[in-house]
């Protein structure tokens, strides 16, 4: 009886390495993938803003050639403003030029716009690239932390699996059965053990006399509580190679 007690308290220092070694893995390739989309996220950002200060720039240059032909123009109607011969046609050429006036100013407040619209975007962009610069250095950690857990945990975990099955192999099918039910309603925590008289799982106290029982490692028995398996300090000290 004594070694039924023992191999299940093996049992679960093994599977407790292997459910540290599953949360390690489990938490990092989440932070990777969020990290990736949040950087996506971003490039996106600022590739959307350098394309608006492109278009912007574009604009003005096409406002610009504009701006030289209207005037080029306007200096035409100035110098025909000398010839001509009767007010209809001088009331014509000042309307022209008055006309052009208003599309210049109003081109020219359009590429003062512009300007400032480019400028707050470069100013954006510099603002944003920062942040880029962290969170790619904080991926590149945690692919780093990733592929290296990866590396040990393969040969950690195989080292566990086979010495988990070479436990298991000693472990009695019905004690198998409860061992792997309760840990499974228990979220890994199978075996428990009687710490300062009370059940390591739930922390209440044992009753006195089945704390005498339970010493006596003669006999499987289950933490009234919590119904994990309880096994003697006197087990987990020799198992754990106290
Ligand atoms: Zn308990």
């Amino acid at each position: 009886m004594y070694n039924r007690l023992k191999v299940l308290y093996q049992l679960q220092l093994v599977d407790d390495q292997l459910d540290e070694l599953e949360e390690l893995r489990g938490d990092l390739p989440n932070m990777v993938r969020s990290l990736e989309s949040r950087i996506n996220e971003i490039k996106e950002e600022i590739k959307l803003k350098e394309t608006e200060q492109k278009e912007s720039v574009e604009k003005r240059a096409l406002n610009e050639e504009e701006i030289e032909k209207l005037k080029e123009s306007q200096q035409k109607f100035k110098a025909q403003l000398y010839q001509v011969r009767n007010n209809k046609e001088y009331d014509a050429l000042t309307k022209e030029i008055d006309h052009s006036d208003e599309q210049i100013s109003k081109l020219e407040a359009e590429n003062n716009a512009l300007a400032d619209l480019s400028k707050s975007l470069s100013y954006q962009i510099e603002e944003i690239k920062p942040q880029l610069d962290v969170l790619n250095a904080e991926l590149k950690e945690k692919e780093a932390d990733l592929k290296e857990i990866i590396k040990v945990n393969e040969k950690e975990e195989m080292k566990l699996l086979d010495e988990r099955k070479k436990i298991e192999d000693q472990v009695k099918k019905p004690d198998l059965s409860v061992y792997t039910r309760i840990r499974k309603a228990k979220k890994g925590k199978a075996v428990a053990t009687l710490k300062r008289s009370a059940c390591s799982g739930c922390h209440n106290i044992v009753p006195a006399q089945r704390q005498l029982e339970i010493r006596k490692n003669n006999k499987l028995f289950t933490c009234e509580y919590c119904g994990r398996i309880l096994v003697s300090q006197e087990i987990a000290e020799e198992v754990e190679g106290k």
